[in-house]
């Protein structure tokens, strides 16, 4: 607990008697396409959807001059890698089209449909291909996520301007504790002037839910989508969850959902009304009972610890290890940059491999050595000849990761290798150097070549 939540603490139990918490979620709408909509007005009131697909680029033996933006942190907020000369493919033929021979595929997901498009039944994770045929005007825009990260950096800055206490959750989402900041009675119009000033600042519509905890006011959030802001008091709770299926309740995925249901759980007033099930589930059950009843009173977090750090590429698949390898070269190079850059020393190290026909393989070892990126290439490289067991199978997929870092974990250096790391790790600072000027593909390993 951080020092001014204890004296808000403090304050608000000797002001009220008793925990009067307040907490609000606030939900960018339609964010990616809410972004590109306000650089180009043009935009604006019509079906558009930001697309995605795995960005194969960085294995492009030309491919130059990107960098990394990590202003952001969060729970569910990713290092992003971006083009510093721009980009020369963001044209929807180039980004989403391949051209093979005489056949030609669309390629890619929706990541954001605007409302407009929504109305035609686009989803998030539906394929482009698909979503064109429901709206055959759709507008769909490669991503740009410089540029939503860029926001998302900026509105962070400016909420907490506003409010002392904020998390930011994920690129779009942040939570904020407006206990002993706001009173009770101005907590609406508070949030509805909060709403106004993005607007005007951003030109982005945003939605806030204000209730009793952060997953309580992250599904008031999702009633009042889009532009909305909603208020859901303690003694109107039950009420407003009574007849809610269990599904809309932040944490609740499909697993979770079938275990409930198959106890004749549909609805949250169902949840309120099972405690002693829940409390028999120990930890998690009790959590999520307290939670789904707003009495969790779980604080923000404004600085969260970083846990695994990890870079992964879904690619055509591919029979030759010699090309496999050079991409595990590559996501290494990357990953290393990276955590470099954020100053971490990990000590856990994994990496995982999909092949064709829904085949799979992971591994994951631990080694305490003081981090270099040649240590780290040749140990993503053994890793993966280990871990790939099915050699006469295309790989699709490769994902590496890095946890366990030394800064939460106090665990001593191997001695024996300490010196040979100290003696790559300055060779490494002068190349971290090079890549932070012009790009980190500046300087590529001789095998990516
Ligand atoms: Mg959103």
């Amino acid at each position: 607990m951080t020092i001014i939540s204890k004296i808000l603490d403090n304050y608000y139990s000797k002001k009220t008697g008793k925990g009067g918490y307040v907490k609000i979620h606030l939900d960018m709408d339609c964010f990616f396409a809410s972004c590109e909509r306000a650089i180009n007005p043009r935009l604006r009131n019509k079906p558009i959807a930001v697309g995605g697909r795995s960005d194969t680029k960085i294995f492009e033996k030309n491919f130059t001059a990107r960098q990394l933006y990590n202003k952001n942190r969060g729970a569910f907020v990713p290092n992003i890698f971006y083009p510093t000369k721009g980009d020369k493919d963001k044209a929807f033929e180039n980004f989403f089209i391949d051209k093979r021979g005489d056949k030609t595929k669309i390629r890619g997901i929706i990541t954001t449909a605007s409302y407009e498009a929504r109305a035609y039944g686009l989803k998030t994770g539906m394929t482009i291909r698909e979503s064109l045929l429901l709206c055959p005007r759709l507008l769909v825009l490669p991503p740009n996520h410089l540029l939503y990260h860029e926001f998302s950096h900026k509105l962070f800055v400016f909420l907490k301007l506003k409010i002392p206490l904020v998390e930011q959750y994920s690129v779009d989402e942040f939570f904020a504790d407006l206990r002993g900041w706001v009173k009770d009675e101005d907590l609406l119009d508070f949030c509805i002037n909060l709403q106004q000033d993005i607007l005007k600042k951003f030109k982005l519509p945003i939605t806030i839910g204000i209730a009793k905890s952060k997953w309580a006011a992250k599904l008031v959030t999702s009633s009042a989508k889009p532009f909305g802001v909603r208020e859901v008091k303690e003694d109107e709770w039950s009420n407003f969850i009574k007849n809610m299926p269990i599904q809309k309740f932040p944490g609740i995925a499909k697993g979770y959902k079938r275990r409930l249901e198959s106890r004749g759980i549909r609805t949250l007033g169902e949840i309120k009304n099972a405690k002693n099930l829940f409390y028999s589930w120990k930890k998690p059950g009790i959590q999520l009972y307290r939670r789904v009843l707003g009495v969790d009173n779980e604080p923000i977090i404004q600085e969260t610890p970083r846990k695994s750090i990890g870079i992964s590429r879904t690619f055509d698949p591919i029979k030759q290890r010699c090309e496999i390898r050079r991409r595990v070269s590559i996501l290494a190079r990357n990953l290393a940059y990276t955590i470099i850059k954020l100053n971490l020393n990990p000590t856990s190290y994994y990496l995982s491999i999909k092949y064709e026909n829904f085949l799979k393989s992971k591994h994951r070892i631990t080694i305490d050595r003081f981090f270099n990126e040649k240590f780290f290439k040749f140990l993503m490289l053994e890793i993966f000849n280990e871990t790939d067991i099915y050699k006469a199978q295309k790989v699709k997929y490769i994902g590496i990761s890095a946890s366990n870092f030394m800064e939460y974990k106090q665990k001593p250096f191997n001695l024996l290798t300490f010196e040979k790391d100290i003696k790559f790790k300055k060779m490494g600072d002068s190349i971290q150097k090079l890549r932070e000027k012009y790009g980190i593909d500046i300087i590529k390993n001789g095998c990516e070549i």
